[in-house]
């Protein structure tokens, strides 16, 4: 998530920091799941569920001691100033008010003078009242609201476990947040059922929601055995490869006629910043990847909130430190992997400096010559990153004659045409191609 303040910590609190391995990154995101795969709702395409499975039996709920331990090591392994404690599911907020109040009260003891906090949870939204509200915004939470859309597109597969529709929850827990003024995101999955309205879902998000940053995430779902996505084949829910770009497209074609600058699409800027040669800042789409892991409840700690496998597991945080599994060899093998595991389809794609290949859990398509590894998602990349070439390419001109991306809303309006023309009209030749 992005777009959060953080709570600064007064100058005299904490620790000193902790000797840190070499290969630790100095910032890096950790997810964590109290509740592990455990949720109150039980949407349709929701690939946590099934990793019930890798924990038959056991109480999922993170204890006090595994808690404290991950703020601790969470803390003492960034050499960064900023710090970010993420939560995620499952659905975290079934662990009960209390539990975060001592989340915020454990950062607080372990935050080094100077350091900025960050606290975010991704939350389904329907357990979202007055209480919560509150303490989110008192303690300068970011919320990632998870909806998809309006009732009919989000009400499609995200139900309940009685089968019953969700909307009305959401909405109501969207209002208190937006009472009380915290700091909120809207994660929205692009799947079978929402995929063709881009400017319906837009729209939905930014007018009635009053949203200003939304990330889409792409439901790419495959069937599972013993909770492990197997084979090439993908469900009816999941978004099609062309649909994707179509949906992108749609979008970035409403959102750059009068939202550059007021509302926050991250893809988009995700997009700008590799134009620009500046850090993605999304996993996804840059070069190499491995320093966003996930925390199961009991400790255990797995390379990826993707790859939440057995084959994956790094080690526990009660029997090793944090920062040692984070630097561990095999996790800056998965991280380098993203780059050097790329078909040679990729390396010779024009928009790979863009694209980067995608997300290594979605690589189980061939190219055309039948070489393993390309991204299913493939088509709609390409699609995408083609279509905003030439708009990317002015707004970084822009960028560098030390204006605003934004002066692009209004080029458009003067050009009177699409916006690949208009832009094309003024810019200078391809960076994205070149570097
Ligand atoms: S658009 Fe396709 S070929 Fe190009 S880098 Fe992305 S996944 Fe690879
Ligand atoms: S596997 Fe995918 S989601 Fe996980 S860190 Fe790499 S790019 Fe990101």
């Amino acid at each position: 998530m992005t777009g959060g303040r953080g709570i600064r910590v007064p100058a005299g609190a904490g620790q000193p920091p902790a000797g840190v391995p070499s290969g630790v990154p100095p910032a890096f995101h950790l997810l964590a799941k109290p509740t592990g795969s455990v949720c109150n709702l039980d949407c349709a395409y929701c690939f946590f569920l099934e990793k019930e499975k890798l924990y038959p039996g056991q109480r999922s709920r993170m204890s006090d001691e595994v808690l404290e331990r991950y703020i601790r090591e969470l803390i003492a392994a960034h050499r960064s100033p900023e710090v970010t404690i993420a939560w995620q599911g499952g659905e975290p907020m079934l662990m009960g008010l209390e539990f975060f109040r001592r989340a915020v009260e454990l950062a607080h003891k372990y935050a080094r003078p100077g350091m900025t906090v960050q606290h975010t949870i991704q939350t389904n939204g329907t357990k979202i009242n007055g209480d919560w509200a509150r303490f989110f915004a008192e303690n300068g939470f970011l919320v990632g609201l998870s909806i998809d859309g309006p009732r009919e597109l989000h009400d499609a597969y995200r139900r309940d476990k009685a089968g019953r529709p969700t909307f009305d929850k959401v909405v109501r827990g969207l209002a208190a947040l937006r009472e009380h003024h915290v700091q909120w995101n809207a994660l929205t999955t692009v799947h079978a059922a929402n995929a063709d309205h881009p400017a319906e879902v837009y729209r939905f998000l930014r007018d009635e929601c009053g949203c200003e940053f939304v990330q889409f995430i792409p439901i790419v779902e495959r069937p599972t055995v013993d909770g492990v996505p197997h084979g090439g084949a993908v469900t009816v829910r999941s978004v099609g490869p062309e649909q994707w770009g179509a949906f992108l497209i749609g979008v970035f074609e409403e959102w750059v006629r009068r939202d550059v600058g007021e509302v926050y699409v991250q893809l988009f800027d995700v997009a700008l910043a590799n134009w620009y040669g500046e850090p993605a800042g999304l996993c996804v789409h840059s070069a190499t990847c491995g320093s966003a892991l996930a925390l199961e409840f009991n400790g255990d700690v797995y390379a990826c909130d993707h790859f939440v496998e057995p084959a994956y597991l790094r080690g526990n945080i009660r029997e090793r430190p944090l920062a040692e599994l984070i630097g561990a060899p095999e996790q800056l093998r998965f991280g380098r992997d993203k780059l050097e595991r790329l078909p040679r389809y990729c390396m010779e794609c024009d928009v790979r400096v863009a694209c980067h290949g995608g997300c290594p859990k979605d690589r189980f398509t061939t190219t055309p010559a039948g070489e393993p590894g390309l991204n299913y998602l493939c088509p709609g990349f390409k699609a995408f990153f083609h279509h905003v070439d030439a708009p990317m390419r002015r707004m970084c001109e822009l960028l560098r004659e030390d204006r605003a991306p934004a002066e692009i809303v209004a080029e458009y309006a003067a050009a009177g045409t699409s916006a690949v023309d208009a832009a094309d009209a003024s810019a200078t030749p391809p960076k994205a191609s070149s570097r």
